[in-house]
């Protein structure tokens, strides 16, 4: 098996039905950077994504102006038979956002789709990094050794389509993860269930000072729970940071920073400690009172996260998928969570102890802590 040449962690192989993909060859804890790549090839690109009859011109006297080696490391690349092959191969090219390009990694581009869904997700995802002009592989998950690396390719769901479709549409290939090959009636749930999410998101913030904050909370927590159990766990950054911004309004610092820890700890892990997200997050997390809208609504005590998020958003990420499998057949992941912590089942409210609750955010933290430091690793 070769390995590869940066990064002894990881190889580039040969997968059964994938063509080429990558894979860990040994242990690499969530929030890991992986590796960063500068692209092999670049090519011209308008940042809004769109590529008009003009870009596509520019496009093809870039592809003409390659190298022979280059222009069979593109031909490298799977392309349906249906398609073009140089359109078709066009797609595994990512967007340098900020750059006007998209651009193609030796390794990072060889790193195959999964869903983000109730019966399994990614392990790691790929960003622009806009400060190094480098993609960014993160671990997002544990990854054993010999485990498949995969990303999403469908990293927003702000502009939700149905997975196999939106796969099978701007991809060209039909997906065969867990998610994909579920029952139609269970994908159909799950469809719904996001699109009402993304519903729910824009229309969150005009309900401040209008209605209960208490209920606003407790709707941000339903939605979170939700994320949790379809997967999208990075989303529920944005949710939390919502709730700490609500309890910042009305002057509750305590429970803020709770809010804002859990958005912090989910930027360390799928940005890094190095991102300006993930400093924004530390500084209001220590400091609520640094909000814009500090008190803007008062003076109210309201509420941090539940156990049941709390517990979620910490434990063993790796546990959380297998638990979340289960999840299907067994009434939700909250059910889940409390199953593993030897909690009451759901429908009874999930109660603990505040010596188990402090116990259990301690152990998190430190677990978070651990992966942080671990986040520059040697390649
Ligand atoms: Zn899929």
């Amino acid at each position: 098996m070769p390995t590869h040449t940066q990064c002894p962690r990881i190889a580039i192989v040969d997968i059964p039905g994938k063509g080429k993909g990558v894979i860990a060859k040994q242990y690499i804890p969530p929030g890991a950077l992986i590796i960063s790549e500068k692209p092999r090839i670049t090519l011209p690109a308008q940042n809004s994504g769109m590529v008009d009859r003009q870009g596509l011109v520019r496009i093809f006297q870039a592809l003409a102006a390659l190298s022979q080696d280059d222009s069979e490391f593109i031909m490298s690349f799977p392309c349906a038979p249906s398609e073009d092959p140089i359109l078709g191969r066009l797609k595994h090219f990512t967007p340098c956002f900020g750059d006007n390009a998209f651009g193609l990694c030796l390794t990072i581009s060889r790193v195959n789709h999964t869903c983000y869904s109730a019966n399994g997700s990614p392990n790691a995802s790929y960003r622009w990094n806009t400060r190094t002009k480098e993609e960014d592989l993160r671990a997002i998950r544990e990854i054993q050794e010999g485990q498949e690396i995969e990303v999403s390719y469908m990293s927003d769901i702000t502009n939700y389509e149905s997975p196999p479709a939106y796969l099978r549409r701007k991809f060209g290939f039909e997906c065969c993860c867990e998610g994909c090959t579920r029952p139609p009636a269970e994908r159909l749930a799950s469809d719904q269930r996001i699109l009402a999410y993304n519903a729910f998101v824009p229309q969150v913030h005009s309900r401040f000072g209008k209605e209960n904050p208490l209920q606003i909370l407790k709707d941000l927590e339903i939605q979170i729970l939700i994320l949790c159990e379809e997967g999208y766990i990075f989303e529920v950054a944005g949710r939390a940071d919502d709730a700490f911004e609500l309890c910042a309004s009305y002057g509750d610092a305590a429970s803020g920073r709770q809010w804002e820890e859990i958005c912090r700890d989910r930027y360390a892990i799928h940005l890094g400690t190095d991102s300006d997200d993930w400093k924004v997050a530390q500084r209001l997390a220590t400091r609520p009172q640094d909000y814009v809208g500090w008190q803007a609504l008062g003076r109210r005590n309201l509420k941090g996260p539940s156990p049941r998020i709390l517990e979620y958003c910490y434990r063993n990420i790796e546990t959380a998928r297998a638990e979340s499998t289960e999840s299907v057949a067994s009434g939700g992941v909250a059910q889940s969570v409390a199953s593993s912590f030897d909690l009451p089942s759901a429908g009874a409210p999930v109660k603990l102890s505040k010596g188990q609750k402090k116990k259990a955010k301690a152990k998190a933290k430190k677990q978070v802590a651990q992966n942080s430091d671990k986040t520059v690793v040697t390649m």
